[in-house]
């Protein structure tokens, strides 16, 4: 079996565990280096604590939940309802993939219920074609991967998730879970 570098980047911190934890798991279980990413922290997913608050939270319990699967967590600071498809965000996407050298890269589907998931599924996939582009500049002087990573996006299944998501602190993701279920 070839061991793989697999990063896991999604919107939000709870997409990780709702649509992929046990996959993820069993991944690292078999050896893989599993690193998740949520590109915001999750700033507007309560009703009762402020932005700083409920990031921290948040923050928090996506890396005690990366710990239980035995990856690595990290936010790549966005704002949620503020991830957009413009250049200073892509080349920041790129920047992360150069600097975690992935074999293969998880994200969102293009088509889902939520904006932050949509956007976040077009900007990776054009982080990876840009990623190994050498004349496309990050921020960094980290080299571009001599290859591009093997791309993934996953369908959403809200109904599936539901319960786990009623555990959630995040009741906006849960609400419109509530809506979608049949
Ligand atoms: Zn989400």
């Amino acid at each position: 079996m070839i061991l793989r570098g697999i990063l896991f980047i999604h919107a939000h911190p709870d997409d990780a565990e709702i649509l992929a934890g046990g996959t993820l798991a069993l991944l690292a279980q078999a050896g893989h280096n599993i690193t998740i990413v949520s590109m915001t922290a999750g700033d507007c997913g309560t009703t009762e604590h402020g932005p700083d608050e409920i990031a921290a939270i948040r923050r928090s319990e996506a890396a005690a939940a990366a710990n239980l699967i035995g990856a690595r967590y990290q936010c790549a600071g966005f704002g949620d309802l503020a991830i957009f498809n413009d250049d200073p965000s892509r080349r920041r996407v790129t920047e992360l993939l150069r600097r975690a050298t992935p074999g293969i890269v998880i994200t969102a589907s293009p088509a889902d219920y939520h904006c932050d998931h949509e956007a976040t599924s077009i900007l990776v996939r054009d982080a990876c074609f840009a990623a190994s582009a050498p004349n496309y500049q990050t921020d960094s002087r980290t080299p571009p991967p001599l290859c591009r990573p093997s791309l993934i996006s996953i369908s959403p299944t809200p109904w599936a998730a539901l319960a786990a998501l009623e555990q959630s602190s995040n009741p906006t993701s849960s609400s419109t879970l509530r809506a979608l279920s049949p």
